[in-house]
């Protein structure tokens, strides 16, 4: 099979992007354009991403992303293979804005659609990076979600385990916002972090040595709350004893996963441990978690920062994976706010993004 072109939309959050990716599976393939907008500063006096802002945001900007992403390629829209937009999980605004852009152009074009699941993306990015093979362990660690999913193959994800009030980056925000740190509180946090004793204070870490790979982070940010209400903290302190905590509890979790992903897929012998999204920019983070899959005799990739922040590369890979496979979608597919990756899985939070502010 020649090299197919994709063009990718993402407007599931507060990230509007529009990308052109060329290769073919396993990967690794060929980021032609990825441009990015950022509504950081849109949202930022709101502690939160609130998404009419997002939607309207993404409404005025898309169309001239997409320009500028062909252009960056130097491509036409005619040499594109097909169009895929992100159909979902996320605000419902904005994906409805992607995605019918998205109609819009396969329609105008004559090119195929194809609508792919957000997840999926942060999913396959370790493909589109490094060529990574099936079956890997993936823990999806972000602003909307906290999951560890077996990827089987395309299409085939098993949920090992997910969280059951916060994401992670949720929390890293949240703790930002009592800590009256700027937002987005994640690198806020974490260079705050280097700097403090992680033992400072004494804080909780749900689930801790039980068994599952569920996990729960708003008993240790309401403890945060409590420990600044109570007393006179010492921010860098504050900052690092949350996230050995948070460390600590994504260590545990996933340890469970790389022993359960073992028994299911007996015959890999050195797997991949995959880390997506926001939060594994977060080098403490990413530095636990490189040592403890090489413990358990799996590889680590982390994807570099920008593809693991939302963007419209990954968007496009992951049509492309599906378009490899010879599948389209039709045009009044509907856009959604959930949408699991594992449809037989346990569907609490299966991803619609949550309104942190
Ligand atoms: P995403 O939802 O994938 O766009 O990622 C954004 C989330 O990642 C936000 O919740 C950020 O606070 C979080 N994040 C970004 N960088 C870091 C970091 N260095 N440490 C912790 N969280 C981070
Ligand atoms: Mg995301």
């Amino acid at each position: 099979m020649n090299n197919l072109t994709i063009l990718g939309l993402e407007t599931s959050c507060d990230e509007t992007a529009a990308a052109v990716v060329r290769g073919l599976p396993p990967g690794p393939g060929q980021i032609l354009s990825n441009v990015v907008f950022s509504q950081t500063e849109a949202h930022a006096p709101y502690g939160g991403v609130v998404p009419e802002i997002a939607s309207r945001a993404h409404l005025e900007i898309l169309d001239g992303l997409i320009e500028r992403a062909l252009g960056d390629a130097g491509i036409s829209l005619d040499e594109i293979d097909a169009i895929a937009a992100t159909a979902g999980p996320g605000l419902i605004g904005g994906v409805m804005v992607g995605l019918t852009t998205a109609k819009a152009l396969a329609l105008a074009s004559g090119k195929p659609l194809i609508a792919v699941n957000h997840l999926a993306g942060h999913a396959l990015t370790a493909r589109l990076t490094d060529g990574v093979d099936f079956p890997f362990l993936l823990l999806l660690v972000s602003g909307g979600h906290c999951q560890l999913l077996a990827a089987a193959d395309v299409g085939k994800y098993r949920l090992y385990g997910t969280t059951m009030d916060d994401a992670v980056g949720e929390a890293f925000d949240k703790t930002a916002k009592i800590l009256g740190l700027p937002y987005p509180g994640g690198p806020n946090v974490e260079s705050h972090a280097a700097r403090g004793n992680p033992r400072a204070y004494a804080l909780p870490r749900p689930l801790l040595g039980r068994a599952g790979m569920d996990f729960s982070f708003s008993g240790l940010k309401t403890a945060v709350r409590q420990l600044v209400t109570q007393n006179q903290v010492n921010i860098d302190d504050a900052c690092a004893s949350f996230q050995a905590a948070a460390i600590d509890i994504l260590r545990d979790r996933t340890a469970h996963a790389l022993a359960r992903f073992r028994e299911d897929f007996p015959d890999t012998p050195r797997p991949a441990l995959v880390v997506a999204g926001g939060v594994a920019a977060n080098a403490a983070i990413g530095s636990a978690l490189a040592k403890l899959a090489d413990q358990h005799g799996f590889e680590i990739r982390v994807p570099p920062p920008r593809y693991c922040t939302d963007n419209a590369a990954m968007i496009a890979w992951a049509g492309l994976e599906r378009f490899a496979l010879g599948e389209r979608d039709p045009l009044d597919v509907s856009p959604k706010a959930r949408w699991p990756l594992d449809a037989s899985g346990d569907n609490r939070h299966s991803g619609e993004r949550q309104q942190s502010a």
